[in-house]
């Protein structure tokens, strides 16, 4: 995405960018250098690379954007992140992306595709903010697989949303993989992002 946005690419990939919010605009706007977030009609294309990249994208700090070289874009990435979460990459990559997009807020939960116009309410069909602690610990369409779920995080620590999303950093790898586990597996019994 850093090479696509600084010009370092063929002009049908640069071409593929959305434009920026401030180029259409005269005003001085706090998000001028976003990218404008691309319309998905349904959520498995805004869950494609480009949608969702551009979605990571604006959340970036600006000085990091316009980095002045691929090499230190990537630094100041890494700084900004300390050191990777070895969990992030744990797992069934199709779940390790759905654990990624939930803690960046790029996911098809209608609160995150809101806040990305891309559909127009963030309710979920229970009625609720479809956030992702409502997801994972008060919405009632998910009742059946909850007990099972929060049981097995309970056994190795406090089942909130911080430990859901990123693990508790006070447990050994070994245990972050089993709380890991338990999340990809609530996600995928609860069938919410199947398309
Ligand atoms: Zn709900």
């Amino acid at each position: 995405m850093y090479k696509m946005n600084s010009s370092n690419v063929p002009n049908y990939l640069q071409s593929l960018l959305p434009a920026t919010v401030g180029s259409f605009s005269n005003y001085s706007l706090r998000n001028s250098s976003h990218l404008q977030t691309i319309q998905a009609r349904t959520s498995l294309y805004s869950n494609s690379f480009l949608p969702s990249t551009v979605c990571e994208w604006n959340n970036l700090p600006d000085e990091i954007k316009n980095a002045e070289s691929i090499n230190s874009f990537k630094s100041q990435i890494n700084i900004d992140r300390q050191t990777p979460n070895p969990l992030f990459t744990y797992g069934e990559r199709r779940f390790q992306m759905l654990h990624t997009r939930l803690r960046t807020k790029c996911s098809a939960l209608n609160e995150h595709l809101f806040r990305r116009n891309i559909v127009a309410s963030p309710l979920c069909l229970c009625g609720l903010h479809e956030t992702t602690s409502h997801y994972f610990l008060e919405c009632t369409r998910y009742v059946h697989i909850r007990g099972e779920f929060l049981n097995s995080i309970s056994a190795y620590s406090v089942p909130c949303i911080e430990t859901i999303l990123y693990g508790d950093n006070t447990c050994d790898y070994l245990t972050n993989t089993k709380i890991a586990d338990a999340v990809h597996t609530f996600i995928i019994k609860s069938k919410r992002f199947d398309s």
